[in-house]
């Protein structure tokens, strides 16, 4: 079984973000490896790991899956320490200002090309936060889009995938035949750390860098000129109120509901 892991490199979600001609300004802010794809990666080393050993080979492989700038290999590196087998990424100056569409655009090219059973995401970038990556990939590729998944199990014999589909209204399970997309929420279990030796072997593994045109898309098709969005303006978050303390002198609640009265809220 071959599952391609999609992971993207995003800013530190602690770092001060700008816009910059409505564009996030990545390079001013540290990088890091999106949250939620350390999920992705973890839930599918958790699937694949039992099945290499009992088989004595790596028989099953997990490949990242990127498209982003040549710095995104940093955040790859973190995968490949927690024991992805390999990685590709697509880098070219004319993916720069891509959307959603054209994101998925490459990426599923890429999976198309690459013969993968399985394509796992994680719900969303903590930067742009779409959540549409995933189910974009799937529509490109004409295979099953499970979402949500708080639990995943693969059925390689009936070549199936079931999950638990996490839903404010309960737990869903739902299946799909083999190839299929799978995006996983933070509940699904608890990433591993890199360990010395994951991370000395990462040093070693491959990153695939390809540019469009070796993944066979024109500079056209992609980059802000294709994007079918367009941030027409962007303003910061206004500072914080201080807020209203009030002293209670024997009135406090009177003056509590003055205040939700004053706001509304009653
Ligand atoms: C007009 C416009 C211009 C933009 N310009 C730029 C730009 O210049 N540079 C830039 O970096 N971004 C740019 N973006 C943002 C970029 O389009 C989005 O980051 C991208 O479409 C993915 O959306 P998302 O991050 O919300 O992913 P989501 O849909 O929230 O992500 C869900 C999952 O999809 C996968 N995924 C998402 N993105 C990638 C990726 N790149 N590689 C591999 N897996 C991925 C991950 O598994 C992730 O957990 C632009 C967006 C717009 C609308």
């Amino acid at each position: 079984m071959k599952i391609a892991v999609c992971v993207k490199q995003v800013p530190d979600s602690w770092a001060e973000k700008k816009m910059v001609d409505g564009r996030l300004d990545r390079e001013s802010v540290d990088a890091v490896l999106n949250d939620l794809d350390e999920y992705a990666i973890e839930e599918v080393l958790r699937l694949v790991e039992p099945l290499n050993e009992a088989a004595g080979s790596d028989a099953h492989t997990v490949t990242l899956l990127s498209m982003g700038p040549d710095r995104a290999s940093e955040a790859i590196r973190k995968g490949l320490s927690m024991g992805a087998h390999d990685a590709i990424l697509v880098s070219d100056p004319a993916l720069a200002g891509s959307d959603a569409l054209a994101t998925s655009k490459v990426l599923a090219k890429v999976i198309a090309d690459g013969g993968f059973d399985l394509v796992f995401c994680g719900t969303e970038s903590t930067d742009a936060r779409m959540s549409v990556i995933p189910a974009m990939l799937a529509e490109r590729l004409g295979w099953a889009h499970l979402t949500f998944a708080g639990a995943v199990r693969v059925d390689l014999d009936g070549k199936k995938v079931e999950i638990d589909r996490m839903t404010e209204f309960g737990v869903e399970t739902m299946s799909a035949s083999l190839p299929a997309v799978v995006s996983v929420i933070e509940k699904i279990n608890e990433p591993r750390y890199p360990s010395f030796k994951g991370i000395m072997a990462a040093k070693k593994k491959t990153i695939d860098t390809r540019s469009l045109a070796s993944v066979g898309i024109e500079s056209s098709a992609v980059g802000a000129s294709a994007s079918w969005s367009r941030v027409e303006g962007a303003v910061a978050r206004p500072p914080r109120d201080k807020g209203v303390k009030v002293e209670d002198s024997g009135d406090g609640g009177e003056k509590l509901v003055d205040f939700l009265m004053e706001k509304r809220l009653v």
